[in-house]
């Protein structure tokens, strides 16, 4: 397939590129490289013929309309976005115009493109999505695909909206998507301002290692390579109009994250006295932090025959071991 990436210079964009190209596949990333992006995520790809990168915004269809007609893909993944909470909080704006705008822009130019070309069958458009659209968990229970959205963050409140409108395009033009929603990732090229590598920068600095209220709250954590793997599979076997939760099996509270980065550290970068874990501090909560994310995979599990490949001990462990090696991009 050629396969058009939206987002491909961030962390989630860039391992789907590196994995696609890897399996054969024709690669256009369209990336504005905004603060969040690095070229150096696709360095191991960027001389190889099947990889092509063009600098457009998602809000300027007119630039996406002649890179959809020069490339002639016949899938788009859309991954690209506003991505962090926090900045959500402290200027939605961005989020509303990159999330929600942006994803209709590059809905009628994909439509447009599409249509042109006699609205074929095998086309494909994957909206890539996060479990925070169905808001907040008490201590029991699952988001399933049929779980009622509940945003509470100007981010996910602008992920679901971008949701709606890839399932009104489906409905109402009948534009082929597939959609997935994920729990959060972490691995080898995540930006420096979300929660493991600040934990491990900031350790191997002797800084505090900043956690949010008590640490009580949980998270359900993939592999990035692992969320790659799972979003070819989707845009690949998965059934037009449908949706699927991908998940890690692995929840954790952020204070028992938090201690394992901090026992990997200990190992592999010994300090002369006492633990990384000294240095945990809690600094004051995040304004409506959801308390709790799971996600019941049975769909990705039973139709498509999918399931993550790497525990979360596996995946920190290779984790700290790349941020260790790899100075130079952070
Ligand atoms: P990221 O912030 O690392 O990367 C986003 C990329 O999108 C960057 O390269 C950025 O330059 C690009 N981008 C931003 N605005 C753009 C615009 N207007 N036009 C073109 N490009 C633009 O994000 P990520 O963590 O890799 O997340 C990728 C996608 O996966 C997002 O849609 C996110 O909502 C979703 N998601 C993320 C997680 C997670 O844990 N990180 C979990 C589930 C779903």
């Amino acid at each position: 397939m050629k396969i058009l990436v939206t987002g491909g210079a961030g962390f989630i964009g860039s391992a789907v590129v590196r994995l696609a190209v890897a399996r054969g596949h024709d690669v256009v990333n369209v990336d504005a490289l905004t603060y969040a992006a690095c070229l150096e995520n696709v360095a191991s790809v960027a001389d190889d013929p099947r990889y092509a990168f063009e600098q457009a915004d998602i809000r300027d269809r007119v630039a996406l309309a002649a890179i959809l007609e020069r490339h002639q893909p016949d899938a788009v993944m859309h991954l690209a976005a506003e991505s962090h909470v926090d900045r959500s909080i402290d200027g939605p704006g961005d989020f509303i115009s990159t999330n929600i705008t942006g994803t209709y822009e590059l809905l009628e130019a994909v439509r447009g493109y599409w249509t042109h070309k006699g609205s074929p069958e095998g086309f494909r458009f994957h909206h890539v999505s996060t479990d925070e659209v169905f808001g907040s968990l008490g201590a029991e229970g699952q988001f399933t695909e049929d779980t009622p959205y509940d945003p509470r963050s100007p981010y996910s409140a602008s992920k679901a909206a971008s949701d709606h409108l890839v399932q009104a395009w489906h409905h109402t033009y009948g534009l082929p998507v597939v959609m997935s929603n994920c729990s959060n990732n972490y691995g080898p090229y995540h930006f420096p301002e979300k929660l493991i590598p600040v934990i491990i920068l900031n350790a191997l600095a002797g800084k505090p290692l900043p956690i949010y209220g008590d640490g009580s709250n949980v998270r359900d954590w993939l592999f990035v390579e692992d969320h790659a793997d799972a979003l070819l599979l989707v845009l690949e076997r998965g059934a037009l109009g449908r949706s699927y939760n991908i998940g890690g099996e692995n929840e954790r509270s952020n204070l028992e994250l938090v201690r394992t980065l901090c026992a990997i550290l200990d190992q592999e970068r010994p300090l002369n006295t006492g633990s990384y874990a000294d240095l945990i501090t809690f600094v004051p909560d995040r304004p409506g932090h959801d308390a709790r994310y799971a996600i019941d995979p049975t769909r990705i599990r039973e139709e498509l025959g999918w399931r993550p490949s790497v525990t979360v001990e596996e995946g920190l462990n290779r984790t700290v071991c790349w941020y260790l090696g790899n100075e130079d991009w952070w």
